[in-house]
């Protein structure tokens, strides 16, 4: 017996107007999909337990059987599991972006200023790595870091993760994809070392303003990424394990780093493939055949697809109903042919891990639709996948159930 869990991120979403009032997760072309529902069980789950705020991080925790009430403490240090990093206790990692900030001309005070882009004008990776590097090898920025036991992972992005080796997490920070064209001065840090992120993300603001990356950048019509800025913060983080949990093991399939750390904080490995990348054109193929490899040695495997996600932060409703018709075309479609060849029975757990909105570009905390599909019988009512078939079929009010769902215990 074979258990397969597909996460299509933030496919959920509101009735659209240019859709006739359906929902993308209607609207898309997805046969297979629809066809797996028809003769499964289509429901809801809570996946964002009331309270607690939407995201990736919390709503994943929840599908992976963990109560983000008990052991969320932000979204960094999933991230820094993903990314290798092993945070030991009274670590804080923060997530920081390298931002694009307004540049009102000279002297503009930095409080001032305005948020452009949460990706510094979606900076090259090598770019961000060079002006990340430069930053750090300053002499003054380097004894900041010195004074305040602050260093940095530099990714080959504008995400990148910086680890207070001893401090607090009580401080507010604001995501900076939630606060784009907005003056940035309400939104500066504001509780336990709010002087310290400040004083950083000043000291980044002068040094990277007259980084020649970003005088060529200006001299091309983008944005300079001139800024660091943080949030997302949280303590170390400690999983039990989801084999000794569930009894079922296998690998987790994702280009995304706080997935891959909630991967491997429950001791599930997460390998990488080749050219999966988060985004609309990512390695579809690659990462189901990293599933199904994962599959012959071991019960379970789960693949977590990003894009849908990223077009509806984007707010373009065309790429968001391409991205889940590719979840059907070029994740179904390959998986379902792979499973029949393993020549045994299998169930599939499939749903967005909570709502991106087109409207507003942001995550929303209802309640989702999943879909379980059992290859040996035939549990369906005829209706396709999508959120009015799920308010058909219940609500499952702890999202920690579904693992057990999907696993028949
Ligand atoms: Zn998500």
């Amino acid at each position: 017996m074979k258990y397969i869990l597909v996460i299509g991120d933030g496919m959920a979403d509101l009735p659209q107007d240019a859709l006739g009032g359906r929902t993308p997760l209607e609207a898309a072309q997805k046969p297979l999909i629809d066809s797996l529902a028809a003769r499964g069980i289509v429901g809801k789950a809570r996946t964002v337990p009331i309270g607690v705020p939407p995201g990736s991080d919390t709503a994943i925790l929840s599908i992976f059987g963990f109560d983000p009430r008990e052991v969320y403490t932000g979204r960094s240090p999933l991230e820094a599991a993903g990314s290798g990093l092993e945070l030991k206790a009274g670590n804080i990692s923060f997530r920081c972006n390298l931002c694009a900030i307004s540049e009102l001309g000279e002297g503009g005070a930095y409080e001032e200023q305005t948020m452009l882009s949460h990706s510094g004008g979606a900076i090259e990776g090598e770019l961000a790595q060079a002006l990340m590097r430069d930053l750090i090898a300053d002499e003054g920025f380097a004894a900041l870091l010195a004074e305040y036991g602050l260093w940095f992972q530099v990714n080959p992005s504008y995400r990148h993760i910086a680890v207070l080796e001893k401090g607090s997490d009580r401080v507010t920070l604001e995501p900076p994809h939630e606060i784009l064209g907005q003056g940035i001065k309400k939104y500066l840090p504001k509780g336990d070392g709010e002087g310290m992120l400040l004083a950083l993300m000043k000291a980044s603001y002068e040094i990277l303003g007259r980084h020649p990356i970003n005088e060529a950048r200006r001299r091309e019509g983008k944005p300079a990424a001139n800024s660091l800025w943080f949030w997302g913060q949280g303590k170390a983080v400690r999983l039990s394990d989801f084999g000794e949990n569930f009894g079922h093991f296998g690998g987790v399939i994702t280009a995304v780093p706080l997935v891959k750390g909630i991967a491997r904080l429950a001791g599930l490995p997460a390998p990488e493939v080749e050219g999966a990348n988060g985004e609309l054109d990512t390695n579809y193929e690659g990462k189901v055949e990293a599933a199904l490899l994962s599959l012959q040695k071991n019960d379970f495997a789960a693949l977590h697809i990003e894009a849908p996600d990223e077009m509806s932060h984007a707010g373009d409703l065309e790429k968001k109903l391409e991205a889940i018709a590719r979840i059907d075309r070029r994740v179904f479609a390959p998986l379902l042919v792979g499973l029949d060849k393993l020549k045994e029975p299998y169930r599939i757990l499939f749903l967005s891990d909570h709502y991106t909105l087109l409207s507003s570009g942001g995550h929303e905390g209802s309640p989702v639709p999943f879909l379980l599909y059992d290859s040996r019988v035939d549990l369906g009512r005829g209706l396709p996948y999508g959120e009015p078939s799920a308010e058909l079929g219940g609500l499952m009010e702890d999202a920690t159930k579904l693992m057990p769902l999907l696993f028949e215990q």
